[in-house]
Order: structure tokens, then sequence, then C-alpha cells
């Protein structure tokens, strides 16, 4: 027995973090990654550059690894079925990660498992649309393509027929959904093996901008006891029926009546977990890596009463390196994560995380560092 490798599909930040938290365990790790300059091909030994929607790269990336597994969700369908076909460990498998590439299927089964869904249904055309108005709670809604989309691209909220054209530009089938009147939202990880094992992180609070996602907090505050164990458990029941292996993020709107409904479902690490690296026992990077090896998974308790994990995004000021002296000298319990991308106006370029007792204290620190680093507060 020697130390396997794990293939990563993608070299952006997720593979880099993942492959950080492969190193002490010994795993070796391989990336193919679109350029030679995405955030883990920076750092990682074992790159291949190649175009993931090839399916003689993928082959040829999958020799010599004893699993491949994924830092998006793109890859298409039925590469890897044919991956899956020439005796690859594909974690998720397809079966599994359709879920998550397609957001019509993804609908389908969640009916099908009795899981809370926004009212929703495939739509062929405008005049559809106001159809489906019609039977559900009228305009607005939310029209999405089922394939593609990412950070609120490929999300239109349409007020009336007339603003339903752009979603069907693109000749990819239309999701509408009933606009949910939710009153914040929240994230239930948990990973899952092979073997069937699974853990539950804490129901974190996401707090979205403009469509991306900003700050997250662990636990999401004044969550009910109930509605924490209820969405758990909901996640639990998708990884356990959907056959997800490894991290599964469910995102989801919590409604003023108390009721939580599922947004969507992302089978690789995920931005709602960042929190862990610094403020859970096992971090999802490293459950990751062991829910695809198939090794008994670690233990997903918060550190800290509290964690505040802020994105930071790219502002006008090129140089975040300027900003550590400051950051770090006001507050020695920061932590901070940067991605090695180059800075542009909005882009997420590495995120903070403090924790702590205190929630306001704790929420301070960190919002205050991520301004800080982006340049929009200089003091
Ligand atoms: P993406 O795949 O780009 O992340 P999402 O489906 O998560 O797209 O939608 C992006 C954002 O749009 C969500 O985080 C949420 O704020 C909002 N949104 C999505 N669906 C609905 C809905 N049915 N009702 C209200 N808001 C929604």
């Amino acid at each position: 027995m020697t130390f396997p490798v794990v293939g990563m599909v993608g070299g952006g930040q997720l593979a880099r973090m993942t492959h950080e938290a492969g190193i002490p365990l010994g795993i070796r790790f391989r990336i193919l990654s679109d350029t030679a300059q995405d955030s883990a091909a920076q750092v990682a030994a074992d790159v291949t550059v190649g175009d993931y929607r090839d399916l003689d790269t993928l082959r040829a990336f999958a020799q010599g690894c004893d699993v491949i597994t994924f830092d998006h969700e793109h890859v298409p369908t039925e590469h890897l079925r044919a991956l899956e076909a020439d005796g690859v460990a594909v974690r998720p498998g397809p079966d599994a990660l359709v879920h998550a590439q397609d957001k019509g299927v993804m609908r389908a089964k969640l009916a099908e498992i009795g899981v809370p869904c926004p009212r929703n249904r495939i739509v062929a055309d405008p005049a559809d649309v106001t159809r489906f108005a019609a039977e559900t709670a009228g305009y607005p809604l939310v029209l999405k393509t089922v394939r593609g989309g990412y950070d609120g691209k490929g999300v239109w909220f349409v007020r009336a027929e007339a603003d339903a054209a752009d979603a069907f530009r693109a000749g990819v089938p239309v999701l509408a959904e009933e606009k949910v009147d939710f009153v914040r939202e929240l994230a239930a990880n948990v990973v899952r093996s092979p073997h069937g094992q699974a853990v539950a992180y804490p129901v974190v609070e996401s707090v979205q901008v403009d469509g991306v996602c900003d700050t997250m907090i662990a636990p999401a505050p004044g969550l009910s006891e109930a509605l924490s164990a209820q969405a758990q458990r909901l996640a639990l029941t998708v990884a356990a029926e959907l056959g997800v292996v490894g991290h599964l993020a469910v995102e989801l709107f919590e409604t003023a009546d108390g009721r939580i409904l599922v947004n969507e479902l992302a089978m690789r690490p995920h931005n709602s977990g960042h929190w862990t690296m610094d403020g859970a026992a096992t971090s999802q990077f490293a459950n990751h890596l062991r829910a695809v090896l198939d090794l008994p998974l670690g233990d997903p308790r918060p550190r800290a009463p509290w964690t505040v994990m802020a994105n930071v995004l790219g502002g006008d000021y090129p140089d975040m390196y300027a900003g550590y002296l400051h950051c770090m000298a006001r507050d020695p319990g920061l932590k901070i994560h940067m991605y090695g991308k180059d800075v542009k106006p909005g882009r997420k370029v590495g995120h903070v995380t403090t924790y702590g007792d205190d929630l306001p204290d704790v929420r301070e620190r960190a919002r205050h560092a991520a301004d800080y680093l982006r340049g929009t507060i200089d003091e």
C-alpha cells in the first residue's frame, strides 16, 4: 500500500485548498487545470494543463490516479460515465453529480424524495412563463438556465413576460421558480463516504451580496435547534438518496413562517464551508479527501462558539499584501487565505476567518479585514 494519488479536475481555489489539506496526510495530488496560472496550478507539483471537456485529456489525466474528484461541476456527464466504464473511481460519480450540474434534474429528484423546494417547472418560452406565473404566485418570479450558471449568472428575476426573453437566448432549457420571500439564506453542509458514513457541519447563515456569497456565520445566529436539525437531516438525506461521495453543500432559503426550502446543491468543497478551515476540528477539504478515499471521516464540530468567514473581493487597489501589516497588527487572531489570483474588481481573490465567543466582535473583525484588504476602508 502506497500513498494514493487524488486527481482533481479544475485548478481553482477549491483545488488549491484541497491540495493544502492533503499535504499533512501525505496524499499525492494531481490537478487538471485550464492554465498553469490557475490558483491551484501555481502551488501543486503535479499539474496537467488541459481541457476538461475533452475525453482523451480526461482519460490521460486519470491514468495513475486512484480517484478523480472535482473543483467544479462542469465536466460533461457522458465523459464521467466513460471514465467509470474505463474503471476509474469517479467521486462523486456521474449519477450523483448530474444533480449539481442540471437544476432541472435536481428539482425533479428532490420532488421525488420529498425535499421541500420553491414551486418550479421547466418552461418553453416567455408565454409559458406567464402560464407558470398564473399557476403559482404570479410575477415576479425567477428563471434559471438548467446548466452552466454560477454566482448568479444564469439567474434572472423577471417582473413581466417582456423581461423573460433573455433567459431563453442561450438555447439551454429554462427552469421557472416562484420567487421565495426568504428572510435569509442558509447552507447545510455534509460529507459522505462510499461506506455510507456521513458527518454534518453546523448550519451556517450565508449572506449574499449581488448574487455572490459574501459572509458566512457559523452557526447561523438565532436558528432554532429544531430547524437546524431539520436542515442537517435534509442534507444527510439528499446525500444518501443521491449517492453523493464527498462534500455536499445544500443552499437553503429560510422563510418568515419558519420553513426551509432547497435552492441549490454543490457536490464539492464550497464557499459556505471555508470557515471550517480555521473554525472546525476537520475542514471541509480534509473531509472531502477522506470521503473520496473512503477513509473514516473527521470530527465536524466547531472550535469556537462563533466563526465568521468573509470573502475578500478584488477592488481598485491591486496590492493586497500591503494590507497584511495593518490587519495582522490589529488582529492577531485573524486568519487570511489568499488564492494567488490577480486582483480584479468584484473577483473572489481570498477570504478571511475569525472566531471567538462574542459574535458582534467576531463579525466586525472579519468585515474589517475583508474591507481593508480590498481597499474600501483605510484604517
Ligand atoms: P447560482 O447557481 O448562480 O449560484 P442560484 O440558483 O444559487 O444560482 O441563485 C443565485 C441567487 O439568486 C440565490 O443565492 C438567491 O439569492 C437568489 N435566488 C435564486 N433562486 C431564488 C428563488 N426561487 N427565490 C428567490 N431568490 C432566489
